[in-house]
């Protein structure tokens, strides 16, 4: 199956990089080398950097509607392309091409999503304190150029999370996405130019992620800055922003608990779950991590979410049937591997998998360890792999206070039959997204991001334009 190799896109035009540096890109289901990617050096950057002050001249002084017009036109054009990215994007990444082309029509639903919203980003008049003849107005305009980072656990909705508000504010942006998958999003940044985006609204860029960031972070031209990553990454980029007094949004990790309490419908808690642990083999940060069931329930749960996890067919993403793919980079095999390793050593027990599958490819199996203790790898870092733990518990708040320990504050997930509980758990659980009795289901009108150090901005609902918009006062007086 062909797969394209990926240039830079700047000023309107898909580039080599000027020093003719390259990357290679690698399929993670056989681990062999199937296109290079352009290098980005300082000469590119600083063009890129130009052609976004352009850009964002031209886009911020186009009128509302006529910007919307574009930007649906390149959510068409992602719509009849996305069988074609999503084996792009499943070569490059691994996912199953129906979780790969859903990926791709997710993200044409957010953009136009955006582009209607961005029809509604007024201001207001504010009545003066002090006199009828003077006019308080509070004008929204866009931040300016914006600077983004994104990885290659989701390519294209990545992207898209952050290119759907900016565009929509009226800014114009560089994008550093993710080397180790670059051909999707490059597919949905062709999608814009062939839309007609006008030329430096959006660039594209590759290379040294912590180079660039350097770079692009400190430059006067670039007025805000967005990443989606690790948290450790996102508190250096923030500080790096911080020192240059940028604005920031941070969509970071996560370690979703789950709730299961003593009334939950378990069919329903081991449907929602399944699903959503095993996706993108759990390289998600919404993804749930830390099972947290009531003891009465505990052996009935374990048993049928173990099932699933042995039934799941995991191979290449490009193969029909197939549920779970492998992992994206050797990395998180390593990863896995520890996690699992630590937690058996501290005393858990493990119910299913906990070994790599064959030698080629970075196969994993879906990995549940019970009985956890606290104080092991995967109860408190971001495992983000298809390994998972279960505790139980006897009262709701030991759970919840169990939920609030880590320091992470992104998604959460609960199931019971009490409304009592459902308040209790929606007032007390420290998440910035939490869902009842139902799987993940973020959609591009509800905020989206995290709280405590899973970042803050968001980037869903009206909210997420907010993070592109500065909010100016202009008081006039009629004399
Ligand atoms: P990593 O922390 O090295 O990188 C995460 C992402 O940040 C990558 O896309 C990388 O290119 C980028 N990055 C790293 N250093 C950077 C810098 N100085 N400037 C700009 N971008 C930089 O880790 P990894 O091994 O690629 O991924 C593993 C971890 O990343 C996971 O444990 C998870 O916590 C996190 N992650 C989170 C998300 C998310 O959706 N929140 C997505 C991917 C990875």
């Amino acid at each position: 199956m062909s797969y394209l190799n990926t240039q830079l896109f700047i000023h309107g035009e898909w580039r080599d990089a000027a020093g003719g540096r390259t990357l290679p890109v690698f399929n993670p289901s056989t681990g062999l080398e199937i296109g290079r990617v352009a290098h980005a050096g300082t000469a590119d950057l600083d063009a890129a950097l130009v052609s976004a002050q352009k850009g964002f001249e031209t886009w911020r002084d186009m009128p509302a509607i006529e910007r919307s017009k574009i930007v649906r036109r390149a959510a068409a054009l992602l719509r009849e392309r996305a069988a074609d990215i999503a084996k792009l994007l499943s070569q490059e990444q691994g996912k199953p091409l129906v979780e790969a082309k859903g990926e791709a029509l997710a993200a044409a639903d957010i953009i136009d999503w955006f582009a209607d919203e961005s029809l509604r980003v007024y201001g207001r008049i504010v009545p003066s304190r002090t006199s009828l003849s003077i006019r308080q107005m509070v004008i929204k305009d866009p931040v300016g150029p914006v600077a983004a980072f994104t990885p290659w656990n989701f390519p294209v909705n990545q992207v898209v999370r952050k290119v759907g508000p900016a565009l929509a504010a009226g800014c114009s942006m560089i994008v550093k996405a993710a080397e180790e998958t670059p051909a999707a999003p490059a597919a949905l940044v062709k999608a814009f130019q062939d839309a007609g985006l006008p030329p430096g609204v959006l660039n594209l860029v590759y290379g040294d992620p912590a180079e660039i960031s350097g770079y692009l972070i400190a430059h006067p031209i670039i007025r805000k800055i967005t990443f989606t990553g690790s948290t450790p990454v996102g508190k250096q980029l923030a500080a790096l922003a911080g020192r240059h007094m940028k604005r920031v949004s941070m969509e970071l990790g996560g370690h979703a608990p789950v709730l299961i309490c003593e009334d939950a419908d378990i069919a329903l808690a081991v449907k929602s779950i399944s699903a959503a642990k095993f996706r993108n083999a759990g390289q998600v940060c919404i993804s749930p991590t830390r099972l947290l069931v009531h003891e009465s329930l505990r052996k009935e749960f374990t048993q049928a979410f173990t099932a699933h996890a042995q039934s799941l067919k995991v191979g290449d993403g490009l193969t029909e049937g197939t549920q779970m793919g492998p992992l994206a980079n050797p990395r998180r095999l390593v990863a896995m591997a520890q996690f699992t390793q630590d937690a058996l050593e501290k005393g858990a027990k493990l119910l299913h998998g906990g070994e790599r599958i064959g030698t080629a490819g970075n196969f994993w199996q879906p990995t549940i360890l019970s009985d956890v203790p606290l104080d092991a790898k995967v109860f408190n870092d971001e495992p983000f792999g298809p390994v998972v733990g279960i505790r139980g518990f006897d009262k709701l708040d030991e759970a919840i206070k169990e939920a609030n320990r880590l320091s992470y504050g992104l998604a959460g997930y609960a199931f019971t039959a009490s409304l009592k509980n459902a308040d209790l758990l929606a007032r007390r659980v420290e998440v910035g997204m939490l869902w009842i009795n139902m799987p993940a289901m973020p959609s591009a009108e509800m905020p989206f991001g995290g709280i405590k150090d899973s970042g803050y901005g968001s980037e869903g609902g009206p909210e997420a334009l907010d993070c592109y918009l500065n909010a100016r006062s202009v008081a006039v007086m009629n004399v």
